[in-house]
């Protein structure tokens, strides 16, 4: 079990792996994989990592921009559930397209970023990674490098950028300076919309763009300067399986509970 900088442990999340380095570039770096290939269930994503780091070391960022890329035989063996070894190898390229152009993906955010406009920002992040990648394997493509505009939460996306910006907590990594923390929109996929339905801020069901738009003016309503300040604590109680999108979980040793209906319906938080 890893202990993060601040002492928290962060075992079964992918924020573990950029934690391991101690160099900003390659935190970076870390960070972008690991939260690029989070989806699917947790021991699955670690063995992935596991492999993909492997590959990627000592240094992700120095494997990435040296001057000669990495032959696609190095991830040949390489596969995250429907995202082929072909699809690993075009998406390092994109990342490593993105460093040789940009000097640093902070960068590249930066020169799409406009203050308010969060799905402009990431839409424009993103279609440089949709254009580096090229025409082929378009459906890992777009999975890996969505289109907010056509829906979707980005919340693999979100999720890095949460870790680059926010710091202090010992989990988020804090190595952006230039994004004010305040623009972050929470990382939603259908745990934590199923959670925000539970405690009554939202009454969407999809997990995408909109719903986290709302999700993240909720919070923003308590914590204008930090709206996904709470996502880390909330997303454990569905990654750890105390209560996912199928079933509810212990209601009644939930902290949730006096604020979930389910919760309060079952009698939890007494
Ligand atoms: S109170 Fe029950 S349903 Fe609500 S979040 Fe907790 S475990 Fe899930």
């Amino acid at each position: 079990m890893l202990a993060a900088r601040g002492g928290a442990t962060l075992s079964s999340d992918p924020v573990e792996f950029p934690h391991r380095y101690q160099k900003t570039e390659d935190i970076e770096a870390a960070a972008f994989v690991a939260a690029s290939f989070a989806f699917g269930a947790v021991p699955q994503i670690r063995t992935f990592l596991e492999r993909l780091f492997s590959v990627l070391s000592p240094s992700p960022h120095a494997v990435l921009v040296r001057a000669r890329p990495l032959p696609a035989a190095r991830t040949a063996a390489l596969r995250h559930r429907f995202i082929s070894p072909g699809g690993v190898h075009r998406f390092l390229l994109a990342v490593r397209s993105a460093y040789l152009r940009h000097g640093t993906l902070e960068g590249l955010y930066l020169s799409g970023m406009r203050e308010g406009d969060a799905r402009g920002s990431m839409a424009r992040f993103l279609a440089f990674f949709r254009e580096s990648w090229g025409e082929a394997l378009p459906r890992e493509r777009n999975f890996m490098f969505p289109d907010p505009y056509l829906g979707s939460a980005c919340k693999r996306h979100h999720l890095f950028l949460r870790w680059m910006v926010r710091s202090g907590d010992g989990v988020d990594l804090g190595v952006w300076s230039s994004v004010p923390a305040s623009g972050l929109i929470v990382p939603v996929d259908t745990h934590m919309a199923r959670l925000a339905g539970c405690i009554g801020i939202t009454r969407r069901s999809g997990a995408d763009w909109r719903t986290a738009e709302e999700i993240t003016e909720a919070f923003r309503a308590v914590c204008p300067d930090d709206p996904v300040r709470y996502d880390y604590a909330l997303t454990r109680i569905g990654i750890m399986g105390d209560c996912t999108a199928k079933r509810p979980g212990d209601c009644a040793s939930c902290p949730l509970a006096t604020i979930c209906r389910r919760g309060r319906a079952a009698g939890g938080g007494k």
